[in-house]
């Protein structure tokens, strides 16, 4: 039942709504009459393809999205993206512009290096990645395909607070912070996430892409890598994957139900406040490394001035149903991942937990 539940503040897979999870429990073993689970429909029938266009029009109100950009529904996850924008915006002598801010900014530019020429232009690492550069600092190549950003560092938690107009097309990886605050479209060329963290299950990979990038893709381009294979098929060349594609719709529309991603900004804010609040007031006991100006309303990493501690915080907040606490295994410390789906609720049993926590070991 769902007083079982725990808050759960993992990175990814992350919570999601429980009105939502409600709602696909209704429909799970037959679909608004059709006498059919939505795992059991054909992907060309009529009732999956009312899901897909419903889903993708909802994502379309939610973000705003121009006419002349392409929602496509794909597989492979973020990672799969590294290798396909590459492949189909560059030739193999192209250079392109990475911004590394993290440990995802950096694994895109690595697997970019296998199907062009990229640069790093810039890099956090000296600074453990607790910062983002001011763009007007950020020197472009002359010839660079486009400029590559992640959004939001889930494992390091920083944030770009604005965009850059970058002289290129900017590309942005926007994994964990998608839906989580309204975005110019315009301004990108493409962008692109997995959906497990705010939108639904994994397993959906959603690409916003301006159609005229699409066409391009170098000769040795998988077909299931090929933007323009996806985009003339409407994301349905091979089997989608269609209860996920179901699920982030649910999520929309609920989206949509608390007033459009605005909204869900002012929720988010609060959250993030709150939690932040209780980190920079508790007199260095906690603490949390990233510049205040861009630090993530998503992912909460912060470490405790007893490091010997943090077992002990981790084992006690399971306890307390608060799990998935522990931070990226890369970076250490505690991180707190809380996602649209995450209520207040949480955040508040959490930052009440922390003073009690601290209370007793300070
Ligand atoms: N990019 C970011 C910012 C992420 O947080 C993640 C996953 O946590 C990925 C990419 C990789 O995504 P996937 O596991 O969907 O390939």
């Amino acid at each position: 039942s769902s007083d079982d539940r725990v808050f759960n503040f993992a990175a990814g897979p992350a919570t999601l709504p429980e009105s939502v999870l409600k709602k696909a429990q209704s429909e799970l073993i037959n679909w608004r009459g059709s006498g059919m689970s939505v795992m059991e429909m054909s992907h060309r029938g009529k009732d999956f393809t009312s899901i897909i266009q419903k889903a993708e029009s909802d994502l379309r109100s939610l973000l705003d999205i121009p006419s002349d950009y392409a929602v496509l529904f794909l597989q492979g996850g973020a990672t799969t993206q590294f290798a396909a924008i590459p492949l189909n915006l560059c030739k193999p002598d192209d250079t392109v512009d990475y911004v590394v801010t993290g440990s995802w900014g950096d694994k895109a530019f690595k697997e970019a290096q296998k199907y062009c020429k990229p640069k790093v232009i810039w890099s956090g690492k000296a600074e453990k990645y607790t910062k983002v550069p001011a763009f007007e600092d950020l020197e472009q190549s002359p010839n660079a395909k486009y400029l590559h950003i992640c959004a939001n560092e889930t494992i390091h938690g920083v944030e770009f607070k604005n965009y850059p107009n970058p002289k290129t097309l900017l590309v942005a990886d926007m994994s964990s912070n998608f839906c989580s605050k309204p975005v110019d479209i315009s301004k990108f060329g493409i962008i692109y996430a997995g959906a497990q963290k705010n939108v639904g299950p994994s397993g959906v990979t959603i690409v916003i892409i301006r159609k005229d990038l699409i066409g391009g893709a170098q000769d040795s381009t998988p077909v299931m890598l090929d933007y323009k294979i996806h985009h003339e098929n409407n994301s349905l060349y091979n089997t989608p994957p269609c209860y996920g594609i179901y699920m982030c719709g649910l999520v929309f529309e609920d989206l949509l139900e608390q007033g459009g991603l605005k909204e869900v900004e002012k929720k988010n804010k609060n959250k993030a406040e709150i939690l932040y609040e209780a980190i920079d007031q508790s007199n260095g006991f906690y603490r949390c490394p990233v510049e205040h100006s861009v630090r993530s309303l998503m992912n909460v990493p912060f470490t405790l001035e007893k490091a010997e501690l943090e077992g002990e915080f981790v084992k006690e907040a399971a306890k307390e149903k608060m799990v998935q606490l522990k931070g990226h295994r890369s970076v250490g410390g505690m991180r707190a991942s809380i996602y649209n789906a995450m209520p207040l609720a949480g955040v508040e049993k959490l930052v009440a937990f922390m003073k009690d926590f601290q209370a007793r070991h300070a």
